[in-house]
């Protein structure tokens, strides 16, 4: 682990980590006690109040973040290499997240540069402004689907707002949050300002949430556990961030081009493997054009190519894991018993290279209504639902019946049309015309059961500051008891 800038053995349990492109085992990986979580809190304390750190001026605190994304950068073949070996994604996945984790430091970086505090408008004879100070130490709790680029979406902006990091990654994919740490050791930050610590969520995460000294905790992952560690988060009245699950709705109006839909619908879900909180996962095309789109998608899913995600040309990779693949099998079969058709995939690949990797073809099933298991519950794999609309009440209506809002795409060539359903949808965002496409300048956040409070843009960063308000009096008597 890399406990505020020491190197260490961890004495907890430990946890074989595979590439699960063919289930060899990487490294085992001791991991962090609750011990340590409270000496990294204790350094990360010690060096966010340090005057050093605490006054630094906002673009000399820039020039760090600059330096982490140089070292990314330089480092950026090594890092998606490993990324790939680590979850199984295809290289050109792994080098756009490291390309996307750099370019948050960058942002971040540039936002210090030009963040402004508030002048208000007086009422009365004072000045009033509004100030953005650090936290303390954050607690950075992160999934497994997209390490590296999630890590920098808390890393960044915490450390941009002056604070200290406790990053722990998820148990299955540690590696590239152990190279990143020592990226940013090696850049100089000051000792104490970052710490990673691989682990149990339910011990060094739990631990993390509920330690006193911890002010603020991101946590990206499951609705199940961020609720959880919302309530642990009340019992201590400190803020949590909240980035959950989903079970995207993207929509194909009768006027969409249909070559772009199809293709977009495929990305937008098959990409990641579907492991993608965003994935477009519950399909509705309008009836009158519903057997020849689906057709169309059926012959492209088809055509998509699987494989170890270190062979170029992979389209759809493994999966992070056997256990997870399993479960994703579990809802497939589960949408079988409630009468689903399987129109094609289905199960995992019969080609004898692929036997040991976590493999799953990709999946659409249809013959289900909105209220069906598999389109209610997160699968967060490469299986798709398609479901028929008729008219704008009833596609509304079967869109926003979940208990999820994280995401939504709409394909029509009428901006009429795509404008008003944008704004009906209960989604933190709505692609139009594409999906899957982010941008760090861009918040990104779920409303309903997908999270609370927004990453990226301006807004990420006030996520790690509190605001201070600060009254100049200008009255020769302001108050009214002077003798
Ligand atoms: P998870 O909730 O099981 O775990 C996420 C992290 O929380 C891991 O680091 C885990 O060790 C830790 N954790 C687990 N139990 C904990 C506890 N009791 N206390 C503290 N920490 C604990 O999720 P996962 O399986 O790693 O990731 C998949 C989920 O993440 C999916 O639901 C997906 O939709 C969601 N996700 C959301 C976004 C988003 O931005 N909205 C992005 C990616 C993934």
């Amino acid at each position: 682990m890399f406990l505020g800038g020491i190197w260490k053995r961890g004495s907890g349990t430990t946890t074989s980590v595979i590439d699960p492109s063919d289930g060899r085992v990487l490294q085992e990986i001791d991991n962090a006690v609750v011990a340590d979580v409270d000496e990294a809190v204790l350094r990360g304390s010690a060096a966010a109040s340090d005057p050093q750190w605490r006054d630094m001026l906002p673009h000399n605190r820039a020039r760090y973040l600059h330096r982490i994304a140089d070292s990314i950068e330089s480092n950026a073949a090594r890092l998606a290499l490993l990324q790939s070996f680590n979850t199984g994604k295809s290289l050109a996945e792994t080098a756009g997240l490291v390309a996307s984790a750099a370019g948050t430091f960058r942002y971040f970086a540039a936002v210090l540069e030009t963040a402004d505090a508030d002048l208000t408008t007086p009422r009365g004879n004072y000045l009033t402004m509004s100030v953005y100070e650090p936290i303390g130490v954050v607690g950075a709790i992160a999934p497994w689907n997209s390490p590296i680029a999630s890590d920098a979406q808390k890393i960044a902006p915490a450390l941009a707002a002056g604070n200290a990091v406790i990053l722990k990654p998820a148990e299955w994919t540690p590696l590239v949050s152990l190279a990143l740490a020592r990226l940013i050791d090696e850049s100089g930050l000051p000792a104490g300002l970052f710490s990673v610590l691989p682990g149990r969520g339910s011990v060094v995460g739990g631990a993390i949430v509920r330690h006193p000294a911890v002010g603020k905790v991101t946590f990206t992952g499951g609705t199940t556990t961020g609720r959880a560690l919302a309530h642990l988060a009340a019992e201590k009245l400190m803020p949590i961030s909240l980035e959950l699950g989903g079970k995207s709705p993207t929509i194909v109006l009768d006027d969409a081009d249909i070559e772009l839909a199809v293709n977009g619908v495929a990305y937008g879900v098959f990409s990641s493997t579907g492991q993608s909180c965003v994935a477009g996962s519950r399909l509705f095309v309008d009836a009158s054009i519903y057997d020849v789109f689906v057709e169309k998608l059926v012959a492209k899913t088809r055509s998509l190519t699987v494989g170890p995600g270190r062979t170029p040309g992979t389209q759809v990779a493994s999966m992070v894991h056997h256990r997870h693949r399993d479960s994703v099998a579990q809802f497939v079969d589960l949408a079988r018993e409630e009468g689903g058709q399987v129109l094609c995939g289905g199960g995992i690949p019969q080609d004898p290279a692929l036997a040991d990797g976590a493999y799953y073809l990709p999946t659409i099933i249809s013959g289900l209504s909105n209220d069906a298991k598999v389109c209610q519950e997160e699968i967060f794999g490469p299986v798709l639902v398609v479901l028929p609309f008729r008219g704008e009440e009833d596609l509304v209506a079967q869109a926003n019946d979940s208990v999820y809002g994280l995401a939504s795409g709409i394909w029509t060539r009428d901006y009429k049309r795509a404008w008003s359903l944008a704004r009906r949808l209960q989604a933190g965002t709505v692609w139009i015309n594409t999906y899957k496409q982010f941008s760090i300048s861009t918040p990104f956040g779920g409303v309903k059961q997908s999270g609370l409070g927004v990453e990226k843009g301006r807004a990420g960063i006030a996520a790690y500051s509190r605001q201070k308000s600060i009254y100049w009096g200008l009255d020769e008597q302001p108050n009214p008891w002077a003798d």
